[in-house]
């Protein structure tokens, strides 16, 4: 008898609705064609125009939706010409993470063979890597709590050791399955800043106990500027990295540079309970309305709540979809069919979605 998952929808803003629509469409005809798992979507309101329309930015409705759900899948939100009176800007995200503790941003970089990049790749190196992002505190706990006066502006770190635990053990449990399945040496870098700053070094000497507990798996450290450094010369050396939010907000869009632009890095913010999918772009108001948006990040986001759900179900065929995904959207990003104008094609949103849908077909 097919699983059936309830998955909470933030259809959110900007480009949001226009990447949504397609991914929740191609996630319906995977589940219609199976007989081993079943999706009922609840669409729900949540963010800017929210906000504008009815001066509510996350209804208690859609938080609860969001709390009973299997997953919460989210395009963007936010707009920068709409904010709170304290100047700052709507992004009911941040709040999810918060609420529902998803310490864990689980960010992607991979690189097919083939596949365009920034990066001139020596012969024989590839590029796959997680970038862990700790997702509930570090410098945006500070969110909504700094102090401005005339003179001065404060904002406040804080690091938990109950958060760096949980974290570092999903780091070293996720280095341990890359190396299984063949895709990792198994080894996890903790990125911080603990030359400077003490709250660094706390975080650094709970890594290096959770690591303690893992001899079969390999650690080290870097610093948040060399590792900026190192992304672009030497991606390659990273297999899972982990660190700080607001470092990890930074570092991921240079991966996703890497990667050839934001439309194609996907993410995952995980916690005990609860998991948020959601691109790691924003809203793109530059290009909103104007079926411009490369649905990519958002569909491979998609296959991340597949495997994520698949995995914890133990449903092989959502685990099968989410590659199904991953390989046709590769196959066309290295035959170059079907791209979008961020990736240098000409394709609208609904036409490169709809060339993962024809992809996944050809290959039934
Ligand atoms: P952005 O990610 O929206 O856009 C940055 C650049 O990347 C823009 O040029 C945009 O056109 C391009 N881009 C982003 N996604 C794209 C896609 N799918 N296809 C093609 N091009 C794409 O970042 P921003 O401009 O700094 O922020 C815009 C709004 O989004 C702001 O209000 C910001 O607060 C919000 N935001 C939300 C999230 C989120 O919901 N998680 C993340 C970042 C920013």
């Amino acid at each position: 008898m097919a699983q059936t998952f309830d998955i909470t929808v933030f259809e959110g803003d900007g480009i949001g609705p226009e990447i949504m629509a397609p991914t929740v469409r191609l996630l319906r005809q995977l589940a219609d064609r199976t007989a081993d798992y079943d999706l009922r979507f609840d669409t729900v309101p949540a963010g800017a125009t929210h906000y504008s329309e009815t001066g509510e930015s996350l209804p208690k409705a859609s938080l609860k939706s969001a709390a009973n759900a299997d997953a919460i899948l989210l395009s963007a939100m936010g707009l920068p010409n709409v904010r709170y009176p304290d100047g700052t800007e709507i992004s009911p995200q941040i709040e999810l993470r918060k609420e529902f503790g998803l310490f864990a941003g689980v960010r992607p970089v991979r690189l097919v063979p083939g596949q365009q990049s920034p990066l001139d790749l020596p012969d024989g190196k590839t590029v796959d890597f997680v970038l862990i992002r700790e997702s509930t505190e570090g410098l945006f706990y500070s969110q909504g709590k700094g102090e401005v006066s005339e003179d001065e502006a404060r904002e406040t770190l804080l690091i938990t050791r109950d958060v760096s635990e949980k974290l570092f053990e999903f780091s070293f449990n996720l280095a341990n399955s890359r190396k299984d399945q063949g895709r990792g040496i198994g080894k996890v870098t903790c990125v911080d800043k603990a030359n400077v700053f003490r709250a660094f070094a706390f975080f650094r000497d709970i890594f290096d106990a959770e690591a303690a507990k893992h001899s079969h798996l390999k650690s080290d450290h870097a610093y948040v500027d060399a590792t900026a450094l190192w992304m672009v010369q030497k991606p390659w050396d990273f297999d899972v990295m982990v660190t700080e939010n607001m470092f990890g907000d930074i570092l991921s869009d240079l991966g996703a540079g890497l990667m050839g632009g934001l439309g194609m890095a996907p993410s995952a913010d995980i916690g005990v309970k609860n998991a948020v999918f959601q691109p790691c772009h924003g809203s793109a108001p530059d290009i909103a309305g104007q079926g411009k948006a490369n649905p990519f990040a958002m569909i491979l986001s998609a296959a991340m709540m597949l495997d994520w759900l698949g995995a914890k179900h133990n449903n092989d065929a959502m685990i099968q979809d989410g590659k199904r995904i991953r390989d046709a959207i590769d196959a066309l990003v290295v035959s170059r069919k079907t791209l979008t104008a961020d990736l240098g094609g000409k394709a609208s949103t609904t036409e490169a979605a709809n060339a993962v849908v024809a992809e996944i077909l050809e290959h039934a």
